[in-house]
C-alpha cells in the first residue's frame, strides 16, 4: 500500500486535495454540530475493516458523515471558549506540512522547516521585546508551553540552590485565581505547589501582593510566579511591571501566559497595556487562538534558551549524535522529543501576508469587540460584568438562570446559528463573547444579542 500507483493513488490524492481545497473556498464555514455516538456508529457503518473499505467511501463517510459532526472553530459565530480562525494560507499550508514527512526535532533532520519557525519565534520575541539571545519552540499548546516553562524554571532554581549551598528545594508557584487551568495542571504534574496571591482591585495579579506573599511564605521556596497577559475568561493583563520588579527582587523566574492574550502585542493601539512583558524569563503565546494559525500551535520562547536546554535535553546513546552538534534542536526546549513543523503553518502565512496585515486582523477583532461592547451596554436587557481589556467580553442576561442560558445555547447550535456557552462568574452563570476572528462582523453579534431579548 505505500507504493505509488498511477491511477489508484493519484486519484485517492486528488480526491483528497479537492476536498482540502472545497473546504477551504467555504465562506461561510458551516457551523455543524455534535451527534452521539449511536448516531455516528448508525450513519457511518464499521469504518476499519480487514478489506479496508477504499479511498472514495472512507472519503465519503468522512466528509457526509464526520465532518458535520465537528463544529467549525473558524465560523463567525462560534465565539466561545477561544475559536481558532487561521488564515487560509496558513491552513492550506498545513497540509503541504503533513505531506512533507518533516521531523522538525532536531536542526540535523528539519533545519530548513526550523529556520523558518526560528525566524517566526524571533518577529514573536520582537514583540514582546525581549532580547537577541531569546528563542525556543512550538509546542501543540498552552498547557504544555506553560509546563515546560516551570520545569524549566524549577530546574533553574534548584541549581542555583543547591550551588549557593542550600538545603531547599524550591516547590512553589506564585499565581491569581485569573491564571489558566493548565497553571493548577502543571503543578499536579510537576507536584508542585501552587500558591495564589490575592488579586488587586483591577482583578490583576500586582508586584504589591505578589511580595506580600512571597515573603509571607518565604521567597526561597518560590520557584516561578506566573503573569498572565490576558485571562482566558475576562481578558486581564497582570501588572506586568510590577510583578517583573518583584520577581527580580526576589530573584525568582518570572513566566507570562500569553496563550490567548499574548497575540495583542501585535496591535499597535494597545500594545502599551503589555509593559512589562519584556523582562519575561519565559513567555507563551498560542498562534491557534489569536494569530490566526490552525491548531495546534503555542510559541513557547525564553530570556535565556540554555537554562531551558539544561531542563529538557533527553540523554541516550541514540541521540549522542543530535546531542553532540552545537545546534539548535527544538525538541530541548519543551517536554516531548518528536515534533511536528507545527510552526510552518503561521511561518507561510506571515510570509505571504507580511506583519502588518497581522497587525490590522488583530485590531479588526478588537473594532468588533469595542462594538459588542457598545451594543451590550446599549440594550437593557444585557450588562456587562466588567469593562473590556481585550476582545473578550462576560455579560449577562438579566432575569436569566443558568438553565435559561443553558437552553437559548443548545438553542443557538441545534440552529447552527452560534455557538455561544454559558460560563461563570463567582457562582453566578453568564456568558461570553471571544472575538479572535476578524470575520466576525458587528451584525453577527447584533444578531446573537437579539435572540436573548
Ligand atoms: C488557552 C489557554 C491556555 C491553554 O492553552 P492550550 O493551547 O489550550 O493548551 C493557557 N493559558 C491561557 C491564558 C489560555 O487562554
Amino acid at each position: 500500500m505505500h507504493r505509488y500507483d498511477p491511477d489508484t493513488t493519484s486519484a485517492t490524492v486528488d480526491s483528497v486535495l479537492a476536498y482540502a481545497a472545497e473546504r477551504l473556498a467555504l465562506d461561510p464555514v458551516p457551523l455543524d454540530g455534535p451527534a452521539s455516538a449511536a448516531e455516528l456508529t448508525e450513519a457511518a457503518g464499521p469504518t476499519i475493516t480487514a478489506a479496508g473499505l477504499g479511498a472514495a467511501r472512507a472519503l465519503d463517510v468522512f466528509a457526509d458523515v464526520l465532518a458535520p459532526a465537528c463544529l467549525s472553530t473558524d465560523h463567525p459565530r462560534y465565539l466561545s471558549f477561544i475559536p481558532c480562525a487561521p488564515t487560509r494560507e496558513a491552513a492550506a499550508f498545513d497540509v503541504v506540512v503533513g505531506a512533507s514527512s518533516i521531523y522538525a526535532g532536531s536542526w540535523l533532520e528539519g533545519s530548513g522547516a526550523v529556520h523558518a519557525e526560528n525566524e517566526t519565534l524571533r518577529w514573536i520575541a520582537d514583540l514582546a521585546g525581549l532580547p537577541a539571545e531569546a528563542g525556543g519552540v512550538f509546542v501543540n499548546g498552552g498547557t504544555i508551553g506553560n509546563l515546560s516553562a516551570l520545569v524549566a524554571a524549577r530546574h533553574t532554581a534548584r541549581e542555583r540552590a543547591s550551588s549557593a549551598g542550600s538545603s531547599v528545594r524550591p516547590w512553589r508557584v506564585a499565581t491569581t485565581y485569573g491564571a489558566h487551568s493548565s497553571i493548577q495542571s502543571a503543578c499536579d504534574v510537576m507536584d508542585a505547589e501552587l500558591v495564589q496571591v490575592e488579586m488587586d482591585e483591577h482583578w490583576r495579579l500586582s508586584g504589591e501582593n505578589l511580595r506580600k506573599t512571597m515573603l509571607d511564605n518565604g521567597p526561597d521556596t518560590f520557584f516561578a510566579v506566573v503573569a498572565t497577559s490576558g485571562t482566558t475568561n475576562f481578558g486581564i493583563i497582570d501588572d506586568l511591571t510590577s510583578v517583573a520588579e518583584v520577581c527580580r527582587e526576589l530573584g525568582v523566574w518570572f513566566h507570562v501566559d500569553g496563550a490567548y492574550g499574548g497575540a495583542g502585542l501585535a496591535a499597535p493601539s494597545i500594545r502599551h497595556r503589555y509593559a512589562g512583558v519584556e523582562q519575561a524569563d519565559s513567555f507563551i503565546v498560542d498562534p491557534h487562538k489569536w494569530l490566526f494559525a490552525p491548531f495546534d500551535c503555542c510559541a513557547l520562547l525564553y530570556r535565556d534558551p540554555a537554562l531551558a536546554r539544561a531542563a529538557h535535553t533527553q540523554k541516550a546513546s541514540y541521540l549522542d549524535v543530535l546531542n553532540e552538534a552545537p545546534d539548535w534542536n527544538p525538541t530541548d526546549y519543551s517536554v516531548g522529543l518528536t515534533r511536528r513543523a507545527r510552526g510552518l503553518p503561521l511561518w507561510f502565512s506571515l510570509a505571504v501576508h507580511g506583519t502588518q496585515a497581522y497587525a490590522d486582523a488583530v485590531e479588526r477583532t478588537l473594532e468588533v469587540a469595542r462594538f459588542a461592547e457598545a451594543e451590550i451596554g446599549r440594550r437593557p436587557y444585557v450588562e456587562a460584568l466588567r469593562e473590556r481589556d481585550l476582545s473578550v467580553i462576560v455579560f449577562r442576561r438579566l432575569g436569566w438562570e443558568a438553565r435559561d442560558y443553558g437552553a437559548w445555547s443548545d438553542r443557538l447550535l441545534a440552529e447552527e446559528f452560534a455557538f455561544v456557552v454559558p460560563t461563570a462568574h463567582e457562582g453566578e452563570t453568564v456568558t461570553r463573547f471571544a472575538i479572535v476572528n476578524p470575520l466576525t462582523s458587528e451584525d453577527d453579534i447584533s444578531a446573537i444579542l437579539d435572540t436573548m431579548a
